[in-house]
């Protein structure tokens, strides 16, 4: 059993080297194409792992030769993966472009995240039960969210990545919730408050619709932290980024397995800071996460 339950998505990253975007009608030739382990879900329980926690990944891939790619890197790690459902069809696929300006899409193919159903959930009662911390994000649907929530009884740590229109029960079930500015504003608002911009207001804002907690990043300024009366900055150490991707999930991942280990969320969300800051300097989502043990930037 799990300290760390980690319900959600997992994809293959197609990173693309353009020189410029693709027009309709159009064949390019690219400067590099690289498959990666990606998926919010799958980095942040690769990243809870490798924090430390005895972490499981509950969710499901496809039966394509993209499934095996999806979970070397969270075998790696020492993720429980039994709870990994193989259905028919392709696995998820994020294809990411980067032109020379390094401006980037993304089309993301669902595939089997899409399979992921609440009755599915449902029969992931028995981890999700037991978990002290069970992480919950937005690339499996609103309904399967539900069901994970209603089945945890430890702590819920649920961030709005992508954004999706979720029960208002997971957003206040959530200790903390986590987002970044636009996902906080996007939340507020759908908890029925107001359509605000600055990221103290958003925290205050939704402590005041009921979210138990909650936890705002904000790039290289680190977070937000709210709960109670008060909201704290906790600063990221400065480091030379050279790719964010998959700097959010490594914050939220490094997060739950301290909060699992019973960390008090301030220091928590310092030690997430630096386990995130390490990440930029290296290209890649899963790809950039530290091995256990390795020595993280101080701030
Ligand atoms: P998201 O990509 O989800 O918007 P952020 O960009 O806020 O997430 O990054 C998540 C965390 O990663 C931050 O809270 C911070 O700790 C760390 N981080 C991101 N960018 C940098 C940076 N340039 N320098 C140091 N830390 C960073």
């Amino acid at each position: 059993m799990g300290d760390v339950v980690v319900v959600g998505s997992l994809n293959v990253d197609l990173h693309l080297l353009l020189q410029r975007h693709i027009l309709p009608g159009e064949t390019l030739l690219a400067g590099g194409g690289t498959f990666s382990p990606g998926g919010k879900g799958a980095n942040q329980a690769c990243a809870a792992a490798l924090a430390g926690a005895d972490t499981v990944m509950a969710g499901a891939i496809g039966d394509d030769a993209a499934s095996s790619v999806a979970t070397t890197r969270l075998e790696d790690a020492g993720v429980d993966l039994s709870h990994v459902q193989q259905v028919a069809g392709p696995t998820g696929l994020a294809v990411v472009s980067v032109d020379a300006e390094g401006e980037n899409t993304v089309v993301v193919v669902p595939g089997a995240n899409a399979e992921v159903t609440p009755t599915m959930v449902e029969g992931w009662a028995d981890v999700i039960a037991a978990a002290s911390v069970v992480v919950l994000q937005g690339e499996i649907s609103a309904e399967s969210n539900l069901a994970a929530a209603r089945l945890a009884t430890g702590r819920l740590v649920v961030n709005l990545a992508p954004v999706i229109e979720v029960d208002p029960s997971v957003l206040l079930g959530a200790d903390p919730l986590v987002v970044n500015e636009h996902e906080g504003a996007a939340a507020l608002v759908q908890l029925g408050g107001a359509e605000l911009t600055e990221p103290r207001e958003i925290v205050a804002g939704l402590r005041a619709a009921g979210v138990a907690t909650v936890v705002m990043t904000v790039g290289s300024a680190g977070s937000l932290v709210a709960e109670g009366e008060s909201v704290t900055e906790v600063p990221s150490p400065k480091v030379r980024a050279v790719d964010t991707v998959g700097a959010g999930d490594a914050f939220c991942g490094a997060l739950s397995a301290r909060l699992a280990a019973g960390d008090a969320l301030l220091d928590a969300a310092a030690y997430a800071s630096r386990f995130a800051a390490y990440t930029v300097q290296y290209e890649g989502a899963q790809a950039s996460y530290p091995a256990v043990g390795t020595e993280l930037p101080q701030v």
